[in-house]
């Protein structure tokens, strides 16, 4: 088939795609939250291989529909609570399609002007909020592991010489998120170069087992250069204490990252910025916009105190790059972390703000929170439940722990059965996690078209799956 004639196919197709599509998001609510791929379906796609000769575009759309994209978990469903669900707004997914559409090279001034105009205010804007200096500076990348990453990497060439990277010493807390340590480990850290700092009732770091880690390798002659502090963990919504760590910092000259990766969009709530209050004062932040700030997949930014410290971990100019740099001394977006070719990821968080407003979007990190506490209260009612970690910036966590005195191991159990038997109804979607050795139940409520009915809903089910009657019911028979 001629180009121009498949071209006007993929058209046609394409209107029939967006049309049902946003007809589906309408009335996503009314339907399961998990939509799971049958072993059929997905037996028929493993048998399938790449053609010698093209298919029909028809067939191949269709079979991408009804295949790959109808049974997805759906992190969009406002009665998703697991994990971080995916609030992406229907704006993100417009923004992102006609990004992808016109595919703008976003590496530099010369080949985007426009999309880089609006990725540096976005970072402007971002670094205002974050309460950072005139110098401060940062970009987008996919998430908020390569955030980390990005930040990492220039934590360490700013504190360390090469010589001293043996000796380089950096300080999390059990509930820092994976991706750090990973950053860490693929920027030459090794597992005993990374202190772990236990975390205090409310999850968030301890500052004096902190300042006691950090003396103690000072004195054994290491070199200790990053701390880095959460504002708003995974598991729990924790904020570690940023001014007392920032203070640390500065007595030692040590390099603070913030990952905000998600509770970093707290700073656009009246009510809920004071909870992130001492970030201004890092040297760097990770912010996802893929979590509270509605976007689509890869979408996240990295924020650092001094922008010329990207430039020194990341600068390079090859001589094929040179009559796409704006002038001899620019800095290009190539300068500030590790890609060259860089999809324009602002311009969907660009269009999403412009349309919506600052204030609508303030209604929903606030709207979030709300619902955490609405969950909390409604579980405090019941004896047979506890309260693991109180709201916290949208996350909650809880369990049940029944009437009666059961092993840990048997409550383990009935918690992962609660979540597992919530989950596989179709109803809602809770994952469990682990604090203190014991098995939680959390739920992340930040979806910004979750109902208070949803919350209602969801605990009354809770309270009513198979695996609490059961076990309610041998409790009062033993
Ligand atoms: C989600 C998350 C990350 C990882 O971000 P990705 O976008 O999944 O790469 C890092 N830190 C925290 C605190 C997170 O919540």
């Amino acid at each position: 088939m001629k180009t121009k004639e498949q071209n006007k196919e993929v058209g046609i197709l394409m209107k029939d795609f967006i049309s049902s599509t946003v007809d589906f998001y309408n009335h996503m609510e009314s339907g399961p939250v998990f939509r799971p791929a049958g072993k059929e379906c997905l037996a028929g796609l493993n048998d399938q291989s790449i053609p010698h000769k093209g298919r029909p575009l028809k067939d191949v759309y269709k079979e991408m529909l009804e295949k790959v994209y109808a049974s997805t978990l759906l992190g969009q469903h406002p009665r998703s609570f697991a994990c971080v669900p995916s609030t992406a707004s229907l704006l993100s997914w417009m923004g992102d399609i006609m990004t992808n559409a016109w595919n703008p090279h976003a590496s530099c001034t010369v080949n985007a002007p426009a999309a880089n105009l609006i990725e540096k205010k976005l970072i402007r804007w971002m670094c205002g909020l974050a309460g950072f200096p005139k110098e401060s500076g940062g970009l987008f990348v996919s998430g908020g592991s390569i955030a980390n990453l990005t930040a990492l990497t220039a934590a360490r060439d700013a504190k360390l010489s090469h010589e001293e990277y043996s000796k380089g010493m950096v300080y999390v807390s059990d509930q820092t998120h994976s991706s750090v340590v990973k950053g860490l480990h693929i920027i030459g850290f090794s597992k005993d170069q990374i202190r772990v700092i236990p975390s205090d009732a409310l999850f968030a770091m301890d500052i004096s087992v902190l300042k006691a880690a950090i003396i103690k390798d000072i004195n054994a002659h290491k070199k200790p250069f990053a701390v880095i502090a959460s504002a708003g963990t995974t598991n729990t919504g924790s904020v570690d204490p940023l001014p007392q760590i920032a203070a640390l910092c500065r007595e030692y000259d040590l390099w603070m990252h913030v990952d905000g990766a998600y509770g970093a969009s707290a700073l656009l709530s009246d009510q809920y910025r004071k909870n992130l209050s001492g970030i201004s004062l890092s040297d760097s932040l990770s912010w996802d916009a893929h979590k509270w700030l509605l976007q689509t997949y890869g979408c996240s930014v990295v924020l650092v105190r001094d922008q010329s410290c990207l430039v020194h971990s990341f600068s390079a100019h090859p001589e094929y790059l040179k009559d796409a740099q704006s002038s001899a001394d620019s800095v290009e977006f190539w300068d500030l972390g590790p890609e060259l070719t860089r999809p324009a990821r602002s311009l969907k968080l660009w269009l999403t703000l412009q349309a919506m407003g600052t204030d609508a979007m303030e209604k929903i990190i606030d709207h979030g929170c709300a619902l955490a506490q609405l969950a909390q209260r409604l579980i405090s009612q019941s004896p047979d439940w506890e309260i693991v970690s109180p709201a916290q910036l949208g996350i909650i966590n809880f369990r049940y722990i029944s009437h009666r005195q059961l092993s840990p191991r048997e409550l383990d159990r009935i918690n992962q059965n609660i979540a597992r038997e919530i989950t596989q109804s179709g109803f809602a979607q809770i994952f469990t996690t682990e604090l203190c050795g014991k098995k939680v139940l959390r739920m992340c409520t930040i979806h910004p078209e979750t109902t208070e009915q949803d919350i209602y809903d969801t605990i009354r089910f809770l309270k009513n799956t198979d695996t609490v009657k059961e076990s309610s019911l041998t409790a009062r028979t033993a």
